[in-house]
C-alpha cells in the first residue's frame, strides 16, 4: 500500500518534471553570440565590420556582434604588415590579423576579413584554388573578390554552432592557421 502510493507520488512528480521540460524546451537551437572587438584593426575597421555582416547573413547559428564598452570580447582583430592570420583559442574565441602583406600584394581585403573570420567559426584552410570557396585563400586567384562562404562552409559553420559543439571544444589548445 505504502509502496503504490509511493509509486503514484514518482508518477505523479514525472509527469510534472515531463511537462515543464516539454515547455522549456527551445523550438530552435539558441544563437550563440560572439563579440568582436576592431578597434585595434586601424584602417581596416570597417572592412572587419563588413566580414561580420557578410557572416551574419550566412548563419544563423552564431551572429558577430561588435564589442560593447564593459564586455570582454571573444575576438580581437589588429593589422601589421605581416600575412594574415589567426590565432583561434577555442571555437569562436581568439584572435586575427589583416595583414597588409596580403593586401599590398592585390588581394581583397573583404575577402581576407572573411576568411580569418572563418577560421575562428571553426573552418580550416582547404586550398582548393577556387575563388568560389572562401576557405581557399591566397590559392584562388589574386583577381579573387569573392568573400562569401560556399553553401558547404556556412552549413559547416551553422553545425560547429549546433548545440553542444561549442561546449565540447571549449578546451581546444591555440592554433594558429597563417592565411
Ligand atoms: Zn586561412
Amino acid at each position: 500500500m505504502v509502496r503504490r502510493r509511493f509509486a503514484t507520488v514518482l508518477l505523479t512528480l514525472a509527469a510534472l518534471v515531463g511537462v515543464q521540460l516539454v515547455g522549456a524546451a527551445p523550438a530552435h537551437a539558441a544563437t550563440r553570440t560572439l563579440y568582436y572587438d576592431a578597434s585595434q584593426a586601424q584602417e581596416f575597421v570597417a572592412v572587419v565590420n563588413q566580414a561580420a555582416t557578410v557572416w551574419n547573413g550566412k548563419v544563423s547559428n552564431v551572429r558577430l556582434v561588435p564589442v560593447t564598452a564593459g564586455r570582454t570580447p571573444n575576438i580581437r582583430v589588429y593589422a601589421d604588415n605581416g600575412w594574415p592570420r589567426t590565432y583561434t583559442t577555442s571555437l569562436g574565441n581568439g584572435r586575427w590579423y589583416m595583414g597588409r602583406e596580403a593586401v599590398v600584394d592585390g588581394y581583397y581585403p573583404l575577402r581576407i576579413a572573411t576568411h580569418e573570420f572563418g577560421h575562428i567559426l571553426g573552418l580550416p584552410d582547404r586550398r582548393t584554388g577556387l575563388c568560389t570557396d572562401l576557405m581557399s585563400g591566397s590559392s584562388a586567384p589574386v583577381s579573387c573578390t569573392n568573400a562569401n562562404p560556399s553553401t558547404a562552409e556556412a552549413a559547416q559553420v551553422q553545425r560547429n554552432f549546433a548545440s553542444g559543439v561549442a561546449a565540447v571544444r571549449q578546451d581546444a589548445p591555440e592554433v594558429l592557421t597563417v592565411g
